[in-house]
């Protein structure tokens, strides 16, 4: 099953996807409020088969909606940096001997075709299409092999950086967290149609031409590794949305003079093996002052 979150008659609503047939669950179910996929995972009725979840369901006429971002109130989302072997060499750095984490603020939150701003502090904005992990349940001190138990399923991530907010200093938060900097969705799917997140094509187009192309096998920290590691540190809330690196070719790894940073108009197509497509179309800096 996938479920995204909508704007659906001006109201924000949860829709379901199951069996190739999108429908848009009620606002509360026994008086709990079920506006957005958080309340759904949190929600002790989610473990209903999801035939009764798609029984409680109205049909969604196509293209009656709006996306929003995949998770609205995500208490951390977590990012790893340099988590493909290709994409380390290419930013000529040694592979980790451990996940580089990192987070971004849920200002970074952003819908699948929702227009992004490009920042005006910044002249060096890129992409990064990314496999992201959302947990399902609370859960701390995991072990590798039982990790993988908390997460509700996965979403496309483009973890946008700004490269030179980003190495302006040994903290990457400031190119990593500006507004808008995580477009996430369309939709996540359940865990059990990803069997193995760990073995997925993921790929990315800057208008049309083809950029980045990989496999989630090329990461070297696994996801049951990643949930492991990470919840031994924090205990992971459900909602809570794990990035786990990105594959070779973004602009940084580029020569330098081929370096083309991404300007107002430009166009990023993700793609992530069972996960769907996600677009996103940058715009001009909103230099308005609220
Ligand atoms: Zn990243």
């Amino acid at each position: 099953m996938q479920i995204a979150n909508i704007v659906y008659k001006d109201e924000a609503r949860v829709a379901v996807r199951r069996d190739g047939n999108w429908a848009v669950l009620p606002s509360e179910w026994n008086h709990t409020s079920l506006r957005t996929t958080d309340d759904f995972i949190r929600w002790p009725g989610s473990s209903l088969s999801q035939a009764a979840v798609m029984d409680m369901a109205a049909p969604l006429p196509e293209g009656g909606c709006t996306w929003r971002p995949a998770v609205i109130h995500p208490e951390k989302i977590f990012c790893i940096g340099l988590n493909y072997r290709r994409h380390a060499q290419e930013s000529g750095l040694a592979l980790p001997d451990s996940p580089v984490v990192f987070s971004k603020f849920s200002n970074t939150l952003a819908a699948h075709q929702e227009p992004v701003p490009l920042p005006p502090a910044s002249s060096q904005i890129d992409y990064e299409v990314e496999l992201a992990i959302v947990i399902g349940q609370q859960a701390r001190n995991l072990s590798v092999a039982e990790a993988l138990q908390c997460v509700w399923g996965y979403t496309i991530a483009n973890d946008v950086s700004a490269r030179d907010l980003q190495m302006k200093t040994s903290q990457w938060l400031l190119g990593k967290s500006c507004d808008k900097f995580l477009p996430l969705g369309p939709a996540i799917a359940s865990a059990d149609e990803i069997p193995d997140p760990d073995s997925l094509d993921i790929a990315l187009w800057l208008n049309g031409e083809s950029r980045q192309h990989s496999n989630t096998r090329d990461m070297i920290f696994s996801c049951a590794e990643i949930v492991s590691y990470l919840s031994r540190v924090w205990t992971l809330q459900p909602g809570d949305v794990i990035c786990t690196g990105t594959p070779e070719g973004v602009i940084l790894g580029r020569p330098l003079d081929k370096r083309d940073w991404l300007k107002a108009g430009d166009e990023v197509r993700l793609t992530i093996e069972g996960l769907g497509e996600q677009t996103t179309r940058f715009v001009a800096p909103d230099v308005s002052a609220s």
